[in-house]
């Protein structure tokens, strides 16, 4: 059973970024404003996040990381209409199958923070002969997550993942991209006894500026805002986009649907066809696209890491912001 576990878990998460992705999103939707990210060894030795939010119910933390507890469920009974980035209480549990993770929180109005350590979905002692329950201890309001030795049990997944380099720089692309999406919350990360931290972005900013401080000013100056809803097809999106020729690399493109970071390759493929088109000098565009839908019209269900999403009457949402950009960036350029 613990190798099916295994093998399902790393279905979920396949690097250490994958497992950062789920935990950001633990932390916005304990309603975080803070939210710091430390590193060891591109996440392979240690990948921790301390966040401010409302953190664990005592009560809870023996059963937090078996499959499918999720404390978000019984709050939208009807999975069509989730908001919160998770549902399914696979992220902590599946975690815990790959690495050795614990788990320190406190609630505003618990008197002491509790600690504990999971493997395999279960609690277990801190230190070999202790007991398996939460022990209590002195932190902050909130949560601090640690996944430690990240595959320590699967040889094969540890193997393709030599180069810490790579993995430190997916995970602080996971978090600019949530820092930039999540304006109104702190984000920092770092590397751990590193200099500084590589990332950090204060509360109360907006998307913008933190698009500046992460790519730069020659990148935000380059882009105009879009902004546009339709009723008939249930869209609503907003964002920044390249107006003009910029010195890129690479495609940037960071589309969040409902506040998750998601692929979408028809919405991607139809942004690129456009500058192709009308900027063949931009044809590495710069895309920030803040997309809403009815719940109720997005599956997100296709892939177990929730990446690429499906919705309802994709032609005409994809027609409207490749409408919507084409015009801003007319305008900007006359
Ligand atoms: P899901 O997010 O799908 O509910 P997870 O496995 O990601 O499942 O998390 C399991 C549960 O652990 C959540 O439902 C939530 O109650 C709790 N939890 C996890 N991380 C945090 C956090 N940072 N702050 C508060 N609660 C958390
Ligand atoms: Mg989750």
């Amino acid at each position: 059973e613990s190798v099916v576990n295994r093998i399902a878990a790393g279905e979920i998460i396949h690097r250490p970024s994958n497992a950062l992705k789920e935990l950001l999103e633990n932390s916005l939707d304990a309603g975080a404003t803070s939210i710091a990210v430390t590193v060891k060894d591109g996440g392979m030795k240690l990948l921790q996040i301390q966040d401010n939010g409302h953190g664990i119910r005592t009560e809870d933390l023996p059963i937090v990381c078996e499959r499918f507890t999720t404390s978000k469920l019984t709050e939208y009974e009807d999975l069509s209409r989730i908001r919160t980035y998770g549902f399914r209480g696979e992220a902590l549990a599946s975690i815990s199958h790959v690495a050795h993770l614990s788990i320190t929180t406190k609630k505003a109005d618990s008197d002491c923070a509790y600690r504990a350590s999971y493997a395999d979905g279960r609690l277990v002692p801190a230190r070999p002969g202790g007991r398996s329950e939460p022990e209590p201890c002195a932190a902050n309001n909130g949560t601090t997550i640690a996944a430690e030795d990240l595959f320590y049990n699967i040889r094969s997944r540890r193997e393709a993942l030599k180069n810490a380099r790579e993995e430190y720089s997916r995970i602080l692309e996971v978090a600019s991209r949530y820092a930039i999406h999540n304006s109104s919350v702190a984000f920092t990360c770092r590397k751990a006894g590193g200099p500084k931290a590589d990332l950090c972005t204060p509360q109360a900013s907006t998307a913008i500026a933190n698009i500046r401080q992460i790519f730069g000013s020659k990148i935000a100056d380059s882009l105009v805002e879009i902004e546009r809803a339709d009723a008939d097809l249930e869209a609503e999106f907003r964002g920044y986009v390249s107006s003009a020729v910029h010195e890129m690399h690479k495609t940037v493109f960071l589309l969040f649907i409902n506040h998750r970071l998601v692929e979408h390759t028809p919405i991607r493929r139809a942004i690129e066809s456009l500058y192709a088109s009308i900027l063949p000098k931009a044809s590495r565009p710069f895309v920030y696209l803040d997309l809403h839908l009815s719940p109720a019209n997005v599956d997100v269900n296709v892939h177990p890491t929730k990446r690429e999403v499906r919705f309802l009457g994709e032609d005409g949402i994809v027609g409207l912001i490749v409408d919507s950009i084409h015009k801003a960036v007319l305008s900007a350029n006359n």
